[in-house]
């Protein structure tokens, strides 16, 4: 017998990220810390393995009001929030458009908002064939399913030739298209899209955005956009001036990564578009979903992002915390990549950010195989992730040979 309604039949939450991360837990427990390699977890720790919280973050949220840490905040968001949260993801490239924006429980809250409210029950969303596993919970949770392009051709460029292909053939079954683009510094694999891949992408939605049947949702899920280490990594955003009112572009971000407050769970979706009243039903239907989700976000949390925003010393001291972080992250990803060349290990195409990806037939025998030697990946559907965020450098060297050696032992 099933108590559940119909809708929640068989829903089970198998979570491989942290299913690995569990695992590498109780190999730490048996063995040790330092005979164990967790590439698992898509947080980042230190070279000595220690999670990290930028110190000037840290710093504002401990020396917040009472207050500030315990009340209730508006349901859209504290409005010092909502304005700064603008201004600090675009920096200098604000598009010409109108924007608004609705505080959200995370990245993923944007995400959640974004599939509920522009796309209908039933309809397929599309993102790339590599993607972050929730975006398949986050459809199905919300009664929509989920497609995928290949996000790499064959010579591991941006493959606009299937994003084309498969954005037609949803927009000839339905009005409205979601689309999610995890971008820049993607997880898994690291790629961002360049400045020609979004002139692409943007003039096929422009293309089929002449239909004026058709609505064209850009989701363009920000999660790592502060870890690119480009001094151009946000200039696509100008692209997104004068587009047509049938297409709009919402940005979740957050500060999971950004401000290391991974558990605080606020971000937020920034709508652009160049017609004021959808931005208008974007502020009044978002709100009305985060009523009837999780009523407000945490006030502590976006407080301090506004006190950073608006003390220009403790943004530069957060941003150069976040920017000696990063380069740490680099260097791991370098030497990762190194090796993996020497032993001719192919890599997808790494630019920045948290992950890289090793393409295999078989992820999980080879996931399982590396546990044997205390090293734990996760397995993704065509691949393994490796998450440089959180493995200390002097784990790096031998982990690419580790990585070849068990793809060729199940190759035998
Ligand atoms: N999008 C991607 C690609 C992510 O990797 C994550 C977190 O791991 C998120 C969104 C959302 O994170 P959060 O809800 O913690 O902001």
């Amino acid at each position: 017998m099933n108590i559940v309604a119909s809708h929640a039949r068989g829903k089970v939450a198998v979570d491989k990220i942290f299913g690995a991360g569990a695992k590498a837990q109780q190999a730490v427990n048996l063995v040790g810390r330092e005979k164990v390699i967790n590439g698992a977890q898509g947080v980042l720790l230190d070279e000595n393995e220690k999670l990290i919280c930028l110190p000037t973050v840290e710093k504002v949220l401990r020396n917040l009001s009472t207050v500030d840490l315990i009340s209730y905040a508006p349901i859209k968001g504290l409005p010092e929030y909502l304005n700064d949260v603008i201004d600090i993801t675009f920096d200098e490239y604000k598009p010409e458009a109108y924007i608004e924006s609705i505080a959200t429980a995370g990245g993923a809250g944007a995400l959640h908002h974004t599939i509920w409210n522009y796309s209908e029950i039933g309809d397929t969303i599309l993102t790339s064939d590599w993607f972050w596993s929730p975006y398949r919970v986050l459809c199905q949770e919300a009664l929509r399913k989920l497609d995928v392009f290949a996000l790499f051709d064959a010579d591991l460029k941006f493959n606009l030739e299937d994003f084309k292909n498969k954005t037609l053939s949803l927009l000839k079954k339905q009005d409205n298209l979601l689309v999610i683009l995890n971008t820049p510094a993607h997880n898994p694999t690291g790629y961002s899209l360049s400045g020609d891949d979004w002139d692409a992408v943007l003039a096929v939605c422009k293309d089929y955005a002449k239909n004026k049947d058709k609505k064209i949702t850009l989701l363009i899920d920000a999660a790592y956009l502060d870890y690119t280490g480009d001094p151009e990594g946000k200039k696509f955003f100008e692209k997104f001036a004068n587009l047509p009112p049938n297409i709009l572009v919402i940005l979740a971000v957050s500060m999971s990564k950004s401000y290391t407050l991974y558990g605080q769970r606020t971000g937020a979706m920034i709508g652009i578009s160049s017609d004021k009243e959808a931005m208008q039903e974007f502020v009044n239907v978002n709100e009305y979903t985060s009523r009837a989700t999780w009523s407000n976000v945490n006030r502590g949390a976006m407080k301090t992002l506004a006190t950073i925003y608006r003390d220009k010393s403790l943004l530069y001291d957060v941003q150069r915390e976040r920017n000696d972080f990063l380069k740490i992250i680099q260097e791991r990803a370098r030497l990762f990549i190194a090796e993996a060349e020497q032993v001719k290990l192919g890599t997808l195409p790494y630019i920045a950010g948290f992950f890289m990806t090793i393409p295999t037939a078989k992820p999980d025998e080879i996931c399982d195989q590396l546990n044997k030697d205390n090293i734990f990946l996760v397995p993704l559907d065509k691949g393994v992730r490796i998450a440089v965020c959180a493995i200390p450098s002097n784990k790096i060297p031998g982990l690419a040979a580790a990585v070849n050696k068990a793809i060729l032992a199940m190759d035998k």
